[in-house]
């Protein structure tokens, strides 16, 4: 069947009115929150409520916002899906788009607060991201679930009301991106995930809880560490891709090749998860000596779960010109190289930036 061009323009009218922030009518006395849906458990679906496995990113963000009782009462609320994945599958491309979004959203005065629903896997690296990139200092929070929607005691619906909460919150302007996820608020920086499959998953080491939340009413004990938001000199503005960055997990003799497999392969930079205070055996970290003395940015990071990496401690970075992490895992690490070798940068100058971010 053929349909009417007029209709067409009708669809598309509503189509956009769906999408922009004047779709915010509803309660002018309630701030307004877009959730911005990229997938994960908090979107995962099982044939039974019991099973361990099941596929993630397959409930839609309209389904999930109708699962949680009581959340219009908090904000006017507003999805969109921007990717639906398994935070496996997270990729550059989604966080260009995302962050993005959030920018041209948290620049109208129609938007107080951003959720992003995100599987767990990788929250902490897509949260620090944006962290670095969202031009802004109003709410920005990420939530997911470790339970698909499916589960018995499926934890995602109280997630995702505690995240439009703290995003409708004046209170929590001025944060960074937050986390939250089983009653608790971390920052960005700090948030890491410890677990791989208890709710009780995302912990601070270094720095604690940012805050604790309990059926949407919230308290915030501290401010994140960082540089962070408007004060970030990152920007993702016009940006289309992100200089190529591995981590090479350290061990009881890792061959020192995989250094140089990774340059022939394109990595701009490296960070070494090393053991314990950034270390790595003699033969890689002559690799990546040769590598830095090449322009290869290396970091040392490390595997071991909190603790500072130290700069010229038991490494001597001068001389191997080699970064020290300080207190950013491996992952975080990477998120900041990708970065930073935005531009040609010092050495000294990719040094402080980890101190600082
Ligand atoms: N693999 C899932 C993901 O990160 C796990 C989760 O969301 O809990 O998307």
């Amino acid at each position: 069947m053929k349909s009417h061009p007029l209709l067409n323009k009708l669809m598309l009218l509503l189509l956009v009115l769906a999408i922009t922030p004047s779709a915010f009518a509803q309660n002018k006395d309630l701030p307004n929150v877009v959730i911005l849906a990229t997938g994960g458990t908090i979107a995962g679906s099982a044939d039974s409520g019991t099973q361990a496995g099941y596929t993630s990113g397959q409930v839609g963000i309209e389904t999930m916002i109708a699962a949680v009782p009581g959340i219009t009462d908090l904000a006017n609320v507003t999805g969109e899906q921007v990717s639906n994945v398994g935070s496996q599958d997270m990729s550059v491309e989604i966080w260009l788009k995302l962050a993005n979004r959030i920018n041209e959203l948290l620049a109208t005065d129609d938007v107080d607060g951003i959720v992003i629903t995100h599987g767990t896997d990788t929250q902490e690296e897509t949260a620090f991201f944006l962290n670095l990139v969202v031009k802004s200092d109003k709410p920005v929070v990420t939530t997911g679930s470790m339970r698909p929607s499916t589960a018995v005691s499926a934890e995602g619906p109280l997630n995702l009301y505690n995240a439009v909460a703290i995003a409708a919150n004046t209170k929590a302007k001025g944060h960074g991106v937050l986390v939250v996820m089983n009653d608790q608020i971390h920052s960005a920086h700090g948030v890491t995930k410890t677990n791989t499959t208890s709710v009780q998953t995302f912990m601070s080491p270094m720095h604690g809880l940012t805050g604790a939340v309990i059926y949407g009413r919230h308290e915030f004990y501290s401010k994140p560490h960082g540089i962070h938001g408007l004060d970030s000199e990152f920007s993702v503005h016009g940006v289309t891709s992100l200089p190529r960055v591995d981590i090479i997990y350290s061990g009881v003799d890792t061959p020192a090749d995989l250094v140089d497999l990774s340059i022939k392969a394109g990595a701009k930079g490296i960070v070494i998860a090393g053991v314990g205070n950034g270390n790595m055996n003699a033969a890689t970290l002559a690799a990546c000596k040769k590598a830095a003395e090449s322009g290869i940015v290396v970091v040392r990071s490390t595997r071991v779960p909190t603790g500072y990496v130290l700069r010229n401690a038991e490494v001597n970075d001068d001389e191997n010109k080699t970064i020290a992490s300080d207190e950013l895992n491996a992952q975080k690490s990477r998120v900041l190289l990708m970065l930073a070798l935005q531009k040609d940068r010092s050495l000294e100058d990719i040094q402080k930036l980890f101190y600082t971010y």
